[in-house]
């Protein structure tokens, strides 16, 4: 089997003569959309700019994807390093541009468009209408893109850098600090102790200078937020989130209302392995049973193109021309980065998956996951480049609820041992989902708070951090052994321009589980409302997707029932622990 995914449909290589003719092409096409006359509010002209966006967007994709993609299975490929950072900077120079054409596009009557390619994008029109508020002048907008360069955004690769160059030492060995934590995971309780402690001590080599970033990228965040004139932080994000507030009120108070679910999982959890004050945080990935059953890609991959048939031909089709036509990077290697990703190409209808396949039932619940982000793609390829452009809280749906279909078969044919690994897995991390996601929450949202009055120092940070731990985990975790860092290597507090980059992980898997829920109900022609519902996510409020699948994110009693699925699940936990133990 090939090992490494082709890219040919792309380029053949950095040397292809078609890569260099599409980047003058790219800088022509920029060039183009700067002298839209924007002084002319006429149908024609919005409509062919449209057109020529809707190119743009899939020629920059097919470009940064080819870089992107090359450079993370060869992170030292010096070429794709050269010419991101020429795109980068091909992309800056077009703020102002934007800005202007985003003014002009406010200029529009939209309700007396009488064009049916305009019409189609409406949402995407109304949407850039609306923020025209927040837009500041050419000028402003050309200054902040510049500063951010030498803002957030140094301090995010300053932060990176830190992170990554950490040494954390063990047994008289240093290690990256990836490795350690990896070791959370061990069959061994003593090196999952000593990789906790080994791990906190670390950080007081670097915690001053990821302080200063984390200072510094949410400073950015909030004066940004009030110079574009929002009332919040947060607020910014959800308009970003095509989401309401009362969305996000109802889901968290729901998410608040199912902690001591929660907690009672993590005290089985913790007695299950001989502790009584609740689970030191070291513990939380512990396995509580061994799995018996190794899963090579061959027969993952099986495995999942199977049950994928079992939901739909057009889903089980995909998953198989995704493995045979080799879109796929499976094993790790050096020089190639670690975790998974799906990067979907809407440039040419395809998209590409890189894996670091290791054999266990884990690696083909991943694979199952990246297909079910591959299918969300294929779902959208139909739409154009700006109507498949779906926001982040709806991002880990299609990939939750193929995992879903993956570990439920698996569960059925399990036997008993094989059952509690399964279940044990999904609730670990469903438990994250839920609960550290409200740590999470609780953590920023204090953090912006404190930030306006000015930068907080490392022990206050870390106050903050171990309070919003006590507080989403209650009695589940023992107090004593918590996890005051947490905000050092988790990249999302880092990204100035997408705060809270938290909630939509726990919108992600509620969501799921009620679609999952609905195809029980309505068995196999749930599949094409399934795709008609992913189709649309590029161009509608979340709240709008929702309704087209008769789901109201704003009624408690949805997530409630996603909820109710997964304490099914830890009762059936406790049954099988007795069983094992
Ligand atoms: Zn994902």
């Amino acid at each position: 089997m090939e090992k490494c995914w082709d890219l040919n449909q792309l380029y053949l290589s950095f040397d292809d003569p078609q890569f260099s003719k599409d980047i003058k092409t790219l800088e022509k096409r920029l060039e183009d959309m700067k002298s839209i006359p924007c002084q002319d509010v006429h149908e024609d002209n919005l409509k062919s700019y449209l057109e020529q966006f809707n190119q743009f967007q899939d020629l920059v994709e097919k470009i940064y994807a080819f870089i992107s993609l090359t450079m993370s299975s060869d992170t030292t490929n010096q070429d794709a390093l050269k010419y991101s950072s020429v795109i980068e900077t091909l992309l800056a120079s077009f703020a102002d541009t934007q800005a202007r054409i985003d003014r002009w596009i406010g200029q529009f009557d939209l309700s007396q468009i009488q064009d049916s390619y305009i019409q189609e994008h409406m949402y995407v029109l109304q949407e850039i209408q609306e923020n025209n508020h927040h837009l500041l002048s050419d000028e402003g907008e050309k200054v902040l893109a510049q500063m951010k360069t030498t803002g957030s955004s140094a301090w995010l690769k300053y932060k990176d850098q830190l992170i990554s160059s950490m040494k954390v030492s063990m047994d008289g060995k240093d290690y990256p600090l990836t490795e350690v934590l990896n070791m959370a995971y061990s069959k061994d309780k003593d090196v999952r102790k000593k990789a906790y402690e080994a791990e906190l001590a670390a950080y007081s080599q670097v915690e001053q200078g990821v302080a200063s970033a984390l200072n510094a990228i949410k400073g950015e965040a909030i004066t940004v937020t009030q110079l574009r004139g929002y009332d919040s932080v947060l607020q910014r994000t959800l308009i970003d989130s095509r989401m309401s507030q009362k969305t996000l009120d109802v889901l968290l108070e729901t998410m608040k209302k199912a902690l001591p679910i929660f907690e009672r999982y993590y005290r089985l959890k913790a007695e299950h392995l001989g502790y009584f004050q609740g689970l030191p945080w070291y513990e939380l990935y512990a396995p509580v049973v061994e799995s018996h059953e190794s899963y090579p890609f061959e027969k993952g991959s099986q495995f999942v193109i199977e049950q994928f048939y079992s939901f739909s031909k057009h889903l089980g089709d995909y998953a198989k021309k995704a493995v045979e036509q080799h879109w796929i990077d499976i094993y790790p290697r050096v020089g190639k980065v670690g975790g998974a990703f799906c990067h979907n190409l809407h440039c040419i209808g395809e998209s590409r998956f890189l894996l670091n396949y290791g054999n266990e039932f884990g690696d083909t619940v991943t694979l199952g996951h990246e297909l079910g982000h591959g299918f969300h793609g294929e779902c959208l390829n139909q739409q154009t480049a700006l109507n498949a452009d779906y926001p982040m809280p709806i991002a880990e749906t299609a990939s939750t609820f193929c995992e879903t279909i993956i570990k439920n078969a698996a569960l059925k044919s399990a036997d008993s041992t094989q059952k509690l690994f399964i279940l044990e897995n999904e609730l670990c991390d469903c438990a994250q989902v839920i609960v550290d996601i409200y740590s999470r929450f609780l953590f920023e949202s204090r953090l912006i708070e404190r930030r306006q009055k000015g930068p907080l120092s490392v022990e206050e940070i870390k106050d903050l951090m171990l309070e919003a731990q006590k507080e989403a985990y209650g009695q589940g975790l023992d107090h004593r052994y918590l996890h005051p860092y947490m905000w050092t290597w988790k990249p999302h507090y880092y990204e100035a321009d997408y705060a809270f980059y938290n909630f939509p992980y726990a919108f992600g898997l509620l969501l799921a589980k009620g679609l999952y829920a609905l195809y029980q109900q309505q068995g196999p022609s749930f599949s094409e409302i399934y795709e008609k519902f992913l189709s649309l996510t590029g161009q509608m409020s979340l709240e709008d997707v929702g309704k087209s699948v008769g789901i109201d994110l704003q009624d408690a009693h949805f997530w409630q029932n996603s909820i109710d699925m997964i304490k099914d699940d830890i009762d059936l936990f406790e049954e099988l622990l007795k069983q094992n133990s």
